[in-house]
C-alpha cells in the first residue's frame, strides 16, 4: 500500500473520512490531523460521478443503518452483489426458508425432503426473474 500523497510507504493506514476513501502515510497523517494537507486526492479506485438519491424515510433509515456512515462504500458493496450470481440469488438460503416454512407448518421430514428436491429442480428450469413475476403474478 502506498500514501495517496507523497507515495511513500511507511506506516501506511487506508481509512475512510466521511465518504472518501483515504490511504496515508504516518507523516501525512499528522500533517492531515494539522490541517496541513489541503484537500486529499482520491486513490484510483474509479471515476466519481455524483448521484442523487429520492427514497422514502423508511428506505433511508435501512440505507443508513446498513451503510454505517458510509454510504459510497454500502453502494459499491450492492453493486458487487447484484453483479455476482451468488450474491444475487442464494438458491442455499432460499432452500433454507423453504426448511423453515416447512418445520412452521409442521411438516413431516419426508415432505420436506419433497419440497426441497422439488424447488431444486426448479432452480434450473426457471430463472431468478421469471420466478419472481411467478410469484408476483399469483394471489399467493
Ligand atoms: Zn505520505
Amino acid at each position: 500500500m502506498k500514501c495517496m500523497n507523497c507515495g511513500g510507504t511507511h506506516d501506511v493506514t487506508d481509512f475512510y473520512q466521511g465518504e472518501d476513501y483515504i490511504i496515508l502515510c504516518g507523516n501525512c497523517r499528522q500533517k492531515l490531523a494539522m490541517g496541513q494537507l489541503g484537500k486529499v486526492g482520491r486513490p484510483s479506485m474509479g471515476t466519481t460521478k455524483k448521484v442523487s438519491l429520492t427514497l422514502s424515510e423508511d428506505d433511508w433509515n435501512w440505507f443508513d443503518e446498513q451503510a454505517k456512515g458510509n454510504r459510497s462504500q454500502f453502494v459499491r458493496y450492492l453493486i458487487g452483489q447484484e453483479q455476482s450470481p451468488e450474491g444475487r440469488w442464494s438458491n442455499y438460503a432460499s432452500l433454507g426458508y423453504a426448511i423453515l416454512a416447512g418445520k412452521e407448518l409442521g411438516y413431516t421430514d419426508e415432505q420436506i425432503t419433497d419440497l426441497v428436491r422439488a424447488i431444486n429442480s426448479n432452480f434450473d428450469m426457471k430463472t431468478v426473474d421469471e420466478a419472481k413475476k411467478i410469484y408476483t403474478d399469483s394471489l399467493y
